[in-house]
């Protein structure tokens, strides 16, 4: 008995949450956090997983918040002595891995001294899940033979032997080197890695708010400054680098059409689209398209501000010119129209594809794109749409309904300037 209460006391986990992608949770992390009393939240952990949480459960958030100090490590363990001692099951909730730069290891240590035994749970590591999520394998047979994950931050331990890292010829990835790009990049080439090497920083990878930058080593600070890419990321140094590259020739081929209610939030719409997206990124959209009477819709620009992404507004005749699989009763009473998603999806990726810049603007424009689309796709618009695709048919996602067009090419798309700068650019 006194056994079995003492399990029961001492019931804790050390769980890594994944990059912040939430399906990138494991199941076992999923099953341990739903069970806990008590949950104490990391800093880089996205709050959304918190839905695996019981409704009941104590959620306390223990990370740097807005450039504070973080709740110091010491402090930490405390907390979790005492609900601990107090018969509440605890889970610590970590970024990533929990044993990957998390102070897992030492956070376990604590516990084992204090007699508790915390199951330790792995996640998905920021520092495989960001190269994968712009196409970069960390170890590819025509690469690297390894990869070294190294941290970037130089507290207390002292600097890595960056010269040492560079004789591996290895992959490196670093976490937490943002603060220091440009020293750790002057420290690899004093070291005498080529200039020419392949590099790349991911940030906020999985994360709808993704962004990431791409260039040769001798370059790479100079271009992730400009970006204005920042913290979290991860940054990939070495060749198989060179296979995000390959890709970064823009793929913005998807035209996503959006429908929604009166006010509904940006958030709103970018769950919406996420979910309708899949294993599509934001990066392969090129243009959100909705109905023009969504012009001044301000969770409709607000999300497309954020996202960097330009809005094509399309007229009830041109939407009313495009058959739909399923009519929709509630468009046909609103706005006079058997669907909005799907015509503005297909109406969207023609534009893009007839390359009519002007029917595309900035969200902050939006009012004037609407009168430039009608022009600009009337005649495309009236035949069944060319040069596009459905990809996705119409999902609905708390009242928002979002499709999916893709544009097909007329030639193999060529990479501009422009696209390239867009990509990397906030
Ligand atoms: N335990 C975590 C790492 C914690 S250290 C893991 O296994 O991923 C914190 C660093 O991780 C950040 O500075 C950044 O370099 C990296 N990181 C974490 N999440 C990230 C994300 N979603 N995108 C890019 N980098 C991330």
């Amino acid at each position: 008995m006194a056994r079995a209460m003492h399990a029961a006391m001492s019931r804790a986990w050390l769980i890594g949450a994944g990059p912040g992608d939430v399906e990138l949770m494991t199941l076992k992390a999923t099953r341990a956090l739903a069970q806990a009393d008590v949950v104490l939240v990391d800093d880089l952990v996205n709050p959304d997983v918190l839905q695996f949480a019981r409704a009941d459960a104590l959620v306390i958030y223990v990370g740097k918040r807005g450039g504070h100090p973080s709740t110091p490590q010491a402090g930490i363990i405390v907390q979790m002595l005492a609900h601990l001692r107090a018969g509440r099951s605890v889970a610590r909730l970590k970024g990533g891995d929990p044993f990957v730069f998390g102070r897992g290891g030492e956070e376990l240590q604590a516990l084992q001294a204090a007699g508790i035994d915390a199951e330790v749970i792995n996640g998905i590591t920021a520092g495989i899940a960001a190269p994968a999520a712009i196409g970069i394998p960390v170890t590819h047979r025509d690469h690297a033979q390894g990869v070294v994950f190294v941290t970037g931050h130089s507290a207390g331990s002292g600097e890595p032997d960056w010269a040492a890292l560079v004789a591996t010829r290895m992959t490196l990835v670093i976490y937490m080197g943002m603060r220091r790009l440009s020293d750790i990049v002057g420290a690899l080439l004093a070291a005498g890695m080529n200039a020419d090497t392949p590099c790349a920083a991911i940030e906020s990878a999985t994360r709808p708010e993704q962004r990431h930058a791409l260039a040769r080593l001798g370059e790479f600070a100079d271009t992730v400054s400009r970006a204005g890419l920042g913290s979290p990321a991860i940054v990939v140094i070495g060749g198989v680098a060179s296979l995000a590259l390959a890709r970064s020739v823009p793929m913005k081929t998807l035209s996503v059409g959006v429908g929604c209610r009166l006010h509904t939030s940006a958030v709103q719409i970018e769950t919406a689209v996420r979910a309708a997206l899949g294993s599509h990124t934001f990066d392969e959209i090129s243009t959100i398209a909705s109905i023009d009477s969504k012009a001044h819709e301000a969770g409709l620009l607000e999300f497309c501000a954020r996202h960097a992404l330009p809005i094509a507004l399309f007229s009830r005749e041109q939407i009313a010119a495009i058959p739909v699989a399923e009519p929709s009763a509630v468009a046909r009473e609103h706005l006079g129209v058997d669907g909005v998603c799907e015509p503005c999806a297909l109406l969207g990726a023609a534009n893009v594809s007839a390359g009519s810049a002007a029917s595309a603007a900035s969200a902050a424009s939006a009012a004037s794109a609407a009168s430039a689309a009608s022009a600009a796709s009337a005649a495309s618009a009236a035949s069944a749409v060319p040069n596009a695709q459905l990809l996705v048919r119409k999902t609905a996602h708390a009242g928002v309904t979002v499709a999916i067009a893709s544009i097909i090419a007329r030639t193999e798309h060529e990479p501009t300037t422009h696209d390239t700068e867009k990509q990397d650019l906030p």
